[in-house]
Formats: C-alpha cells, sequence, structure tokens
C-alpha cells in the first residue's frame, strides 16, 4: 500500500489562480477535504471524489484539528488518494508544516503544492508592488493572531524597512496601530486593506496608519483582508491606472 496525503494550497480564492500540480492532485483525489475559504469552483476537477467540510474559520464553530489530521490518517491508510485543500499557501499560516510532520510521523508520505499566498494575491490584485525598487527592499509576512502568548516584535518590523502583510488582523487593527506607532512608525504610512482578495467581490480600503482602524470600522471591512502597511501601498493607484492603461494600448491578443 502507498499512502499518500497531498497538502495542497488552492491560492486567494480565484480558481484561475490554482496550479498544474494543484488540479493533477485534485484529480487524482479519492477523498479531498476541504477549507472554508477555498472556492468551492475548483472541485469541477475532481468530480468523482468525496468531499468532506472541514472549516476551521476563527471564531467560527469549526472542526477540530486534531479529527483533521485523523481523517487524513484513516483515509491513507486505507490506501485512499487524499488531497488536503487549504486557502492560499498551505505553509503560510496555514498548519502545511505542521501537518506534514505529524503525518510523516505516522508513516505517511505526503507531498506540498504551493499556493498563492493572500498577501501577495491582494497586493498585485489592488494594484501594489509588495517590493519596488528605492522604496521596499523586502517583505515581511505577520498575523497578528496568536493561539499562545507570543508577540511580535514590533519595534523591529517598524524599523525593517520592509512592507508589512498582516494576516488575520481585521479584529485587531486597533492593536497593530498602537504597537506600530509606539514602536515609531509614522502615522501617515500608507495602508491598504484588501477584503476577498481575487474574488470578483473584492474590495479595498485604503487608510494611513493612524487613522487604519477608523477608517475599516467606515467601510466595514470584513474578514478575510490582508492589510498592506509601507510606503509601496502609496503607489497603488498609480499602479493600477498605469497598468489598465497597458492594456488599452498593447492587447495581448494582437
Ligand atoms: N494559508 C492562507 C492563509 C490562511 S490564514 C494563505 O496563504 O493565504 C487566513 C487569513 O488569510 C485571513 O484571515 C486573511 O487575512 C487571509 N486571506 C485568506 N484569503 C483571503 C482573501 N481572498 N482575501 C484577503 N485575505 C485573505
Amino acid at each position: 500500500m502507498n499512502a499518500k496525503v497531498w497538502l495542497v494550497g488552492a491560492g486567494p480564492g480565484d480558481p484561475e489562480l490554482l496550479t498544474l500540480k494543484a488540479v493533477r492532485a485534485l484529480g487524482e483525489a479519492d477523498v479531498v477535504l476541504i477549507d472554508d475559504l477555498v472556492n468551492r469552483a475548483i472541485l469541477e476537477h475532481c468530480p468523482e471524489a468525496r468531499v468532506i467540510a472541514v472549516g476551521k474559520r476563527g471564531g467560527c464553530r469549526s472542526t477540530p484539528q486534531a479529527f483533521i489530521q485523523r481523517l487524513m490518517l484513516r483515509y491513507a491508510r486505507q490506501g485512499k488518494c487524499v488531497v488536503r485543500v487549504k486557502g492560499g499557501d498551505p505553509c503560510i499560516f496555514g498548519r502545511g508544516g505542521e501537518e506534514a510532520q505529524w503525518l510523516g510521523e505516522h508513516g505517511i508520505n505526503v507531498e506540498i503544492v504551493n499556493g498563492i499566498t493572500a498577501g501577495l494575491a491582494g497586493a498585485t490584485q489592488s494594484g501594489i508592488s509588495l517590493t519596488l525598487r528605492g522604496i521596499a527592499r523586502g517583505v515581511t509576512l505577520v498575523t497578528a493572531h496568536t493561539e499562545d502568548d507570543s508577540s511580535l516584535n514590533w519595534r523591529a518590523l517598524a524599523q525593517s524597512g520592509t512592507t508589512l502583510v498582516v494576516y488575520m488582523g481585521v479584529a485587531k487593527l486597533g492593536d497593530i496601530r498602537d504597537q506600530l506607532l509606539a514602536a515609531g512608525m509614522p502615522g501617515q504610512t500608507p495602508v491598504a486593506m484588501i477584503e476577498n482578495a481575487s474574488l470578483p467581490h473584492q474590495r479595498e480600503c485604503r487608510s494611513c496608519l493612524q487613522d487604519m482602524q477608523s477608517d475599516a470600522a467606515d467601510f466595514v471591512l470584513k474578514s478575510p483582508a490582508v492589510m498592506v502597511i509601507g510606503e509601496v501601498a502609496r503607489q497603488a493607484q498609480t499602479l493600477t491606472a498605469m497598468c489598465n492603461e497597458a492594456v488599452r494600448t498593447q492587447p495581448i491578443h494582437a
């Protein structure tokens, strides 16, 4: 028996952002375990598979992690091809590393398939280049949400000179603002908050560090959303305008 589990990233939502490898894994699946944030449109690639929803959204009733892991193990030990589909990339705030290790310890082969993580997609889809020569030499992906008491080194983040991309931060905008202001980041630092990145109902709220919580409240920003904090967020509208202009003047299929 060749038990195997694929941990597959489905990308941020747009089903066309799936990788070819993800499509192949889905095509081979007997059982698909699918997270809440994954667009159900991708199931067209696995019409024969048994699909089990294992949502784990913060704050909602969710399938316990241990139960999901046992499900994967049970089906894999039955010789089934198991595909666990997660939003974005499995190893960016997706527990992919933990699950792979646990399955490995139980003798199961695991293959991880990268997906496009929401922070990268959200920035690009709203016209932001996360690195930009002369403006940002790097990107830092962080989450404001922790299950333990660990805290981020906000001072190091504020001084890093990299663009910050914050995941799972909608309910923590006030904390994030206070921590970054206290760490010396200027209140006028541009911020873009992108909800439902890459989906037809994507929305973007533009603000700055000191106003981001009140602007998000007025905008009724909802999860899932990512926050892009840094000078690159100022470029957003210009870049979008330039891209649209380029599309108008240089049709790809001319
Ligand atoms: N593994 C995922 C992240 C899971 S954590 C990835 O790589 O993208 C869940 C968080 O991801 C959400 O709280 C939100 O911050 C972000 N997220 C996921 N999908 C999103 C989307 N379509 N638009 C904006 N943010 C999204």
